[in-house]
């Protein structure tokens, strides 16, 4: 934490105006692949979330009544403002959070699915009737908005996380206070001047950038109904219980193992391509990430040996540059933290395939960790049990698909789970009997598209309705029923 610096402060978006924080505390942000400052974020106060609140309900009380259409026209223009948009929203996500430009152009697609879903709002919104529940009597559920909704995100998708929640939030007639992860404030800031250059009303959308000081500020302020988080596990759990015994709606998105479980019939080639996909792209720093392959005896050393020359052939570097497909890791203390996992995974006795402490970027400024890949990995292995979030992949040598859900069921997490195979009766099988929220059939990152519900079970999931499509409907509206019998 630093509080001189030539580098941009950033301020807070409340009431339609960027405000100073109160807070004397403000944390540097860098450009992981050069290690550069690019900005000091506020750590901002409760006093902070207390005027985003005030903004907040103010902005409510007209945005609530504004006729649903209206407010889908909004969007519509956001949409197109993203579009246009889109070059310079992925640069920036490239140089806050490190991923290389591909990957950030698909990451502002994805978002951008997100405002195209919102933009439903009129169909979303809509209750339900019955004419006849008895003689003379009709019964209908009518949709409202809940309030002021915050929500509170992570750092590795800082456009398609936000855009989970406040689009479709906004849409269904909540104002809201969106807390974006301090490792990657830039983007959030963009996404709301173009929102508010679509249109958005004043106070509608709301800013406050911080760390635990907001969320918690966030947690005890009676006025915020509902609370959107996405991030680590420990933070996820922390925040649905404080969240819950204070009586707000808490879906909170948590960490994640995810096995890909690969069987004798799958054809490699494309096994092989979509596992280096999704254990390495964005530096493994995705929820959906494979942390994790299971594969069958009979073809583990064919598909092993596979990986390892892929992953020898990964370009590592600066995600602006062209051709490059590994970056880094979004700070120093997360790539001493996975270095140590290396160590850590060695001592095990798993077997170290790739070490990806070889590649010559790791001795650079920038916060790199090349491909690394452990063989003969063991469930009592902490590299197997623990969320490493960085490009370190494990791989577990199993008989068959039984003993591979066997493995992949023995985690405590159950966020996504991929199968490679052919067989319909497999599939089935792995549908069937596997703890995992969204499943992959021989594809690497199965996340589901906005109109879909996005989540998990077990330590992967706090709460009830999951992200997007009608789960977050639900989430983000109340009912009222209203039963009538209308008398001559
Ligand atoms: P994080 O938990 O460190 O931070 C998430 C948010 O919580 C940030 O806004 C941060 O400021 C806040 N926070 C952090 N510590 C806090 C504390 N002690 N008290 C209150 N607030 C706190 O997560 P991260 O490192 O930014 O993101 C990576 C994690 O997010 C990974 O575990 C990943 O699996 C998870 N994630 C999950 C999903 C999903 O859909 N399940 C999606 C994306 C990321």
């Amino acid at each position: 934490m630093t509080t001189i610096t030539t580098v941009d402060r950033l301020k807070n978006y409340i009431g339609g105006e960027w405000v100073d924080s109160n807070s004397i505390n403000y944390e540097t942000v860098f450009n992981p692949a050069t290690g550069e400052a690019i900005a000091e974020v506020p750590l901002s106060s409760k006093e902070d979330v207390e005027k985003a609140v005030l903004a907040a309900d103010k902005a409510f009380k007209t945005w609530s009544k504004t006729a649903v259409p209206r407010r889908a026209r909004i969007l519509f223009k956001y949409q197109q403002l993203l579009v246009e948009n889109w070059d310079e929203l992925a640069k920036l996500i490239t140089i806050e959070n490190g991923k290389s430009l591909s990957e950030a152009y698909g990451e502002v697609q994805r978002g951008i699915e997100c405002v195209e879903f919102a933009a439903g709002a009129p169909t979303l919104m809509m209750g339900e009737q019955l004419p006849d529940i008895a003689t003379g009597i009709e019964s209908g559920m009518y949709r409202y908005p809940v309030g002021i909704v915050a929500g509170i995100t992570p750092f590795n998708f800082p456009m398609m996380v936000p855009a989970w929640m406040f689009p479709l939030a906004i849409a269904c007639g909540n104002s809201f206070i969106l807390k974006p992860s301090e490792r990657t404030p830039l983007l959030a800031n963009r996404l709301v001047e173009l929102f508010t250059e679509a249109g958005l009303p004043n106070g509608v959308l709301n800013i406050v950038h911080g760390a635990h000081d907001v969320v918690n500020g966030i947690l005890e302020h009676e006025k915020i109904k509902a609370i959107s988080f996405v991030g680590s596990q420990p933070v996820a759990e922390y925040v649905y219980k404080t969240g819950a015994a204070n009586s707000k709606r808490v879906q909170a998105l948590a960490g994640a193992k995810n096995h890909s479980i690969v069987l004798a019939d799958a054809n490699l080639d494309v096994a092989t391509t979509q596992i280096i996909s999704a254990a390495f792209g964005s530096a493994g720093e995705r929820c959906m990430a494979a942390a994790v392959v299971a594969v069958e005896d009979s073809i583990a050393d064919e598909l092993v040996a596979r990986i390892k020359k892929a992953a020898d052939e990964i370009v590592i570097g600066n995600g602006l540059d062209e051709g490059v497909f590994l970056g880094p890791v979004i700070r120093d203390s997360h790539k001493d933290r996975t270095l140590g996992y290396i160590e850590k995974g060695i001592k095990e006795g798993a077997l170290l395939i790739r070490d990806g402490r070889q590649d010559k970027e790791v001795d650079g400024e920038g916060y790199f960790v090349g491909p690394t890949i452990f063989d003969n990995v063991t469930v009592d292995m902490k590299i197997w049990q623990d969320e490493i979030f960085a490009p370190v992949l494990s791989i577990v040598r199993v008989k068959d698909l039984a003993e591979g859900i066997e493995v992949a069921n023995a985690s405590s997490f159950a966020n996504g789970a991929c199968l490679y195979t052919d067989s319909a009766a497999d599939v089935r099988q792995f549908r069937e009997t596997i703890d995992a929220g969204m499943l992959g059939i021989n594809l690497g990152v199965p996340a589901p598209m906005a109109f879909f519900p996005f989540s998990g079970y077990k330590n992967s999931f706090y709460g009830d309705l999951h992200a997007n499509g009608k789960d977050g409907v639900e989430f983000y509206t109340r009912k009222k029923m209203v039963t009538a019998r209308y008398v001559k």
